[in-house]
């Protein structure tokens, strides 16, 4: 049976690595970290995922500047919005929540973050320092799934890694940090052809299509670690509809691939823990230089 990389277990421990420095350096900083997740619209998935990043932001002591905005808020409302968080000395954090209504456009409103308070990694400037190798808040999902593997002692030097899914949020960061760790990655998409043929041929596999249950036996060899990105709910039996009720699942159909792989991330339990837990330890960061602490937490960031 495949080993569990427990991200729910790692993101617990992280978490309260957060609160014991925070606690340490509350006296000298003279308050506490604070991280404003702006929310636009209201796509249920979202609400979901922010309300679990303000839950988590008051475990660690964190302070929330959370801001929802209707989807009819004018885009220079918006940009006013976060110029004003740019310049709050008590943020620093600041999470653009995605997807936005169709109507905006992300990627101008992520440009107008403030690098420095950049949580999630995403803007040009510090995509820019993760291409060079250079310090910076790194996008959290992948640098969540690059703690999770160097906790569970995965040497990546030499290892072929091939990443499923190009976005700017997930697999290009992804494949950026593997090779920066000494893979040897290969990046697939939706065009890419015989993908079942590449996957065999891999060590790592990393699947960020978004797609349900993509990923089965077909696809994979022995030896094989998987990290499952995807996250969906979906109804628990097809036949018999929404009375069966709902499960969440990812693109890998994990029960038809346990008992073949050597190490696989659980959906729930998995990345999702940990993409939270990488947005806490960007904020800390963040919060450690506004304050000139001394940092603690470089070891957690790829
Ligand atoms: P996205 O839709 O922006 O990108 C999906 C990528 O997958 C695209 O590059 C596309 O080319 C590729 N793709 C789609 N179908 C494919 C196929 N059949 N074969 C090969 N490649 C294919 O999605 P995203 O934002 O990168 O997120 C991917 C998934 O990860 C989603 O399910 C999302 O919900 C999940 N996610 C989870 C977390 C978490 O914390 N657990 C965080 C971010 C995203």
């Amino acid at each position: 049976m495949a080993y569990k990389l427990d991200g729910k277990k790692l993101a617990n421990e992280i978490e309260l690595r957060l609160s014991h420095d925070i606690n340490h350096g509350l006296h000298k900083a003279g308050r506490p970290p604070g991280l404003a997740v702006l929310r636009i619209g209201d796509d249920p998935a979202s609400g979901i995922y922010v309300s679990n990043k303000e839950k988590a932001c008051k475990r660690v002591g964190i302070k929330s500047f959370g801001c929802h905005l209707s989807s009819t808020t004018p885009f220079d409302e918006i940009l006013q919005i976060i110029n004003d968080l740019n310049s709050n000395e008590n943020v620093d954090g600041i999470l653009l929540q995605l997807p936005l209504p169709d109507h905006l456009d992300p990627a101008t409103l992520l440009e107008s973050i403030d690098p420095m308070k950049d949580a999630d990694g995403l803007h040009t400037l510090n995509l820019g320092k993760l291409i060079k190798g250079e310090d910076g808040p790194r996008s959290c999902t992948p640098a969540g799934i690059m703690a999770l593997l160097a906790k569970n002692h995965i040497d990546l030097c030499g290892k072929r890694a091939v990443v499923i899914g190009r976005s700017i949020l997930v697999g290009k960061p992804m494949a950026l940090m593997l090779q920066a760790a000494n893979a040897t990655v290969t990046l697939a998409h939706s065009r890419t052809k015989n993908l079942a043929e590449l996957t065999r041929q891999a060590e790592l596999l990393v699947v960020a299509a978004g797609k349900p249950g993509l990923i089965g036996p077909d696809y994979i060899n022995e030896n094989l670690v998987i990290v499952d990105v995807g996250i969906h709910r979906v109804l628990k039996n097809k036949n018999i509809g929404e009375a069966s009720g709902y499960k969440l699942c990812g693109d890998v159909r994990s029960e038809e691939v346990e008992g073949l792989v050597d190490s696989i991330t659980p959906v729930p339990g998995g990345v999702g823990p940990m993409t939270i837990a990488m947005l806490l330890v960007n904020t800390v960061v963040s919060w450690q230089k506004h304050c000139s602490l001394s940092l603690s937490l470089e070891d957690l960031l790829p």
